[in-house]
């Protein structure tokens, strides 16, 4: 959390614009507790079964982001553990969070999930489909666009890192433009989430940096 403030200072932004999600994917629910009591007040989880658990145990005293690959047979479940959803990549996964967000009489915060790289291996929906379901979920009642999120390729040089973030951050400032109403950015992970703050980030998503090193 230090590194996040001396980040933001470096960059002339306010530290408080900056939330940390600590990314407890894996992480028994023992050190879980540790961390909320040293000041973590968002988390961020992978798996909506393994959430759950840990949901149940701890509770809504802090606020759970899924930040993970959604299935469409798991979003009625997702709807009631969780507080933000930062990874939607397509239309129909759109409508059916919308559809049980109203029949749980819920308004679910939501980020589009951008993949910049093109890499097969990650999820997340390319630039420009990224602005149709933007457009789409901003108009959904039970669904309110909040942001957009992205997770680079692995590089070990985190300057490498940086171009995705510029990138996502222009991306928003195109959807403003036509007015769809995006103002966070989820970018940024352990080993590159002092580069995502000096470009714009909002919404870092820690795990390694806090738990340690995952099985
Ligand atoms: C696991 C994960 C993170 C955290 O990664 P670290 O390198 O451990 O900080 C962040 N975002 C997403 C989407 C993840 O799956």
């Amino acid at each position: 959390m230090e590194r996040i403030d001396k980040a933001a200072r470096r960059a002339g932004r306010n530290p408080a614009e900056v939330k940390l999600v600590a990314v407890s994917k894996t992480v028994e629910t023992d050190r879980i507790k540790e961390a909320i009591e040293a000041g973590v007040t968002i988390l961020g989880e992978n798996y909506v079964q393994e959430a759950q658990k840990k949901i149940e145990e701890i509770g809504h005293g802090v606020s759970w982001h899924f930040i993970g690959h959604l299935q469409s047979n798991k979003v009625k479940y997702a709807i009631r553990l969780f507080d933000m959803i930062h990874s939607i990549d397509s239309i129909p996964l759109a409508e059916e969070l919308n559809r049980r967000a109203e029949k749980e009489s819920r308004r679910m915060n939501v980020m589009v999930e951008v993949n910049l790289s093109g890499e097969a291996s990650k999820f997340g929906t390319e630039e420009e489909k990224a602005f149709d379901i933007a457009r789409q979920v901003s108009n959904f009642q039970n669904l309110s666009l909040i942001g957009l999120m992205t997770m680079p390729p692995y590089f070990d040089d985190p300057e490498l890192s940086r171009p995705y973030f510029i990138q996502l951050r222009a991306l928003k400032e195109r959807m403003v433009k036509e007015d769809i109403p995006v103002k966070e950015l989820s970018m940024g992970m352990s080993n590159d989430f002092e580069v995502a703050i000096e470009e714009g980030a909002t919404h870092v998503r820690v795990g390694t940096a806090i738990f340690g090193a995952r099985k």
